[in-house]
């Protein structure tokens, strides 16, 4: 077979060729691929659970799991099985048609949410837009807002995708700048203040989106009780409660949703990455039949959401979640994460905050920046990745041992020496 993929005619390109070695993969993406990421310079071939190999047999420790898409490991048998499965049998229907993988995942994915209804999608993006197009419909055909006019308060320093409405409300520049023109209709408010909240909320506001966590941030945790204010408020309000647990939900924080730990119900959960058991992307919105009640046929869609491969890992998903078991180690496992690196404090490292197993590390900036950290920590084999300046967030799948979180720790004490 050849291995040029020019049709006839085409122009002749010339570029690195891959080999095995890493620099020759890295030149020949650097050569290809839109440089929209700057990755480390490890070219990962194989991965099993926690761990991956690269393509010249070094592994590596996977300490950032897929930004959670990865929560069960790389690999989890019952999820390969559940995809080998289906894809023997069927794997795409589009919504023209039923399809009978379906109606099973979004009822166990509704009854483990304790809701009514899934609307499901693909990416997080979407799944936040769709979440946002809910609030909007929901403002103007429940609520009455005057067509036109819903605003949704958003928090400073979210990440919620990268589509043109979601970073119309992003404040960050690098996600943000010549977008433009962005879609109006949110307001920012800061993370974790109610009172800025209850002053930015109009009858015109139809929902709250919010970050339980704030991921992409740097894992920032907002003041205690501040979810509770939040629950209380927008019921007050009449406004709704739309919470992204993209990244924070499916057992990362040692609960199912990060709005568990201060048993907070929101309105709208927006749900993605872990969902799709890092084989595939699966998101969804989930939320009673008065809130997500509002679509009606050809209003909103997707060609591959809720297709059956993507159903069938979302079910083995949920099944794998309904046991408690991944929460309760990243319960047990985070409390070990978070005692080895508060004993790195003043050492090199300025704070940690830590959910479950996830933490934000933000490292003296006089020392290192994340960057030259995550770096530093893949030539010790650990694999991490700054999110802002000199933080960088640690977020192993959950199914690493007291081992990992021993090499984490030491691997971070010796970049720091
Ligand atoms: N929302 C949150 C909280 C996220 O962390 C992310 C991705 O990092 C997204 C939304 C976007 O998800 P996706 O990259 O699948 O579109």
């Amino acid at each position: 077979m050849s291995d040029t993929a020019a049709r006839p005619g085409a122009r002749e390109r010339t570029g690195p060729t891959p080999g095995t070695p890493t620099h020759e993969h890295v030149s020949m993406a650097d050569y290809w691929v839109a440089s929209n990421y700057s990755p480390l310079p490890v070219v990962i071939a194989q991965a099993e659970g926690a761990w991956v190999t690269d393509v010249e047999g070094r592994r590596y420790l996977d300490a950032l799991a897929g930004y959670s898409a990865l929560n069960f490991g790389h690999l989890h048998p019952t999820l390969v099985a559940a995809v080998r499965s289906q894809l023997d049998r069927l794997t795409l229907t589009s919504r023209a048609f039923h399809s009978d993988r379906l109606g099973p995942f979004c009822r166990d994915l509704a009854t483990f949410a304790d809701k009514d209804l899934v609307l499901p999608m693909n990416t997080g993006a979407e799944a936040v837009e769709t979440a946002i197009k809910t609030a909007r419909r929901w403002g103007y055909e429940v609520k009455g807002v005057p067509d036109g006019r819903a605003r949704i308060v958003a928090m400073a320093g979210n990440f919620h995708g990268r589509t043109t409405t979601i970073v119309s409300f992003s404040d960050d520049p690098l996600a943000r700048d010549h977008y433009g023109p962005y879609t109006p209709g949110f307001d920012l408010v800061p993370f974790g203040d109610i009172g800025a909240l209850e002053a930015a909320i109009t009858d015109e506001t139809v929902a709250v989106l919010l970050e339980p966590i704030q991921g992409e941030g740097g894992v920032i945790l907002p003041p205690d009780g501040w979810l509770r204010d939040v629950r209380e408020l927008t019921r007050r309000r009449n406004v709704l409660m739309v919470v992204d647990e993209i990244q924070s939900g499916l057992g990362r924080t040692g609960s199912s949703f990060a709005c568990d730990l201060e048993d907070v119900v929101p309105d709208v959960y927006v749900l993605g990455k872990a969902l799709g058991g890092g084989i595939v992307p699966v998101s969804a919105v989930v939320a009673d039949r008065d809130v997500l009640g509002v679509f009606t046929p050809g209003s909103h869609g997707s060609t591959f959401g809720g297709n059956p491969l993507a159903a069938a890992v979302g079910q083995a998903v949920i099944r794998l979640l309904v046991t408690g078991e991944y929460q309760e180690r990243a319960r047990r496992l985070g409390a070990l994460l978070e005692s080895g690196l508060a004993g790195l404090v003043g050492q090199g490292i300025d704070a940690v905050r830590v959910r479950g197993l996830w933490a934000g590390v933000d490292l003296d900036p006089g020392l290192m920046s994340g960057r030259e950290a995550s770096h530093r920590l893949l030539e010790r084999g650990v694999l991490v990745k700054e999110t802002h300046g000199s933080t960088v967030r640690i977020a192993p799948p959950l199914v690493v041992g007291d081992a990992e979180i021993e090499i984490i720790v030491d691997a971070l004490a010796a970049i720091l020496r």
